[in-house]
């Protein structure tokens, strides 16, 4: 059966880095939630224009619009290892994610934690300069407060199903790169 895991983190933890190098380096299929709705934006789709205000004030996606298109991308993936990158976000995407899997016959094998302090989210964030239209101190501040509100208590969910890998993230992508790839030895 081929590995299928999700990369947990504060905004600007470097999930989007690191499931770049399992796409590159370990021919991980990545599927990325916030990259499914930026292009849907970009493409001025409904969802698009329907996520962006949510997006752009740093607040996420209601769980049943994120849901339907993350679980439709699920559906077209190949059989290979899968990285998720940014879901889920909730319990409640995880539990749809469960579900989703089993339909498969897949399941999660490991829910990696890519651990960041505060303060370092928001430098980092300030000092990325994206371009992207959510990249602000203010935004990053209260994607933050959503992050620990909403996404933490996945660390809850995936502990008690023994999925839980933790990693210190405050460091050069190079040596969290290592670690990602011994959680999943
Ligand atoms: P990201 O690129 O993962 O940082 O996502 C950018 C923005 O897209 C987030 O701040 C949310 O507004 C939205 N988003 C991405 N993934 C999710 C998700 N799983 N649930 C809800 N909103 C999401």
């Amino acid at each position: 059966m081929d590995a299928t895991i999700t990369l947990l983190g504060p905004p600007g933890s470097g999930k989007g880095t690191q499931a770049a190098r399992l796409r590159e380096r370990h021919g991980f299929e990545l599927l990325s939630s916030g990259d499914l709705l930026r292009e849907a934006r970009a493409a001025g789709t409904d969802l698009g224009l329907r996520a962006a205000r949510y997006m752009d004030r740093g607040a996420l996606v209601p769980d049943d619009v994120i849901v339907a298109v993350v679980l439709e991308a699920i559906e077209r993936l190949a059989d290979g290892p899968v990285v998720l990158d940014g879901f889920p976000r909730t319990v409640a995407q995880a539990r749809a994610l469960d579900r989703a899997l089993g339909d498969r016959a897949r399941g999660l094998d490991a829910a990696i934690l890519i651990d960041v302090p505060d303060e370092e989210v928001v430098r980092r964030i300030v000092n990325r300069h994206h371009g992207r239209s959510d990249d602000t101190a203010e935004t990053a501040r209260e994607r933050l407060r959503v992050y620990h509100r909403e996404t933490e208590p996945l660390v809850e969910y995936y502990t008690e199903r023994r999925l839980l890998r933790w990693i210190d993230g405050a460091r050069e992508a190079d040596a969290v790169e290592d670690d990602v790839r011994a959680a999943l030895q």
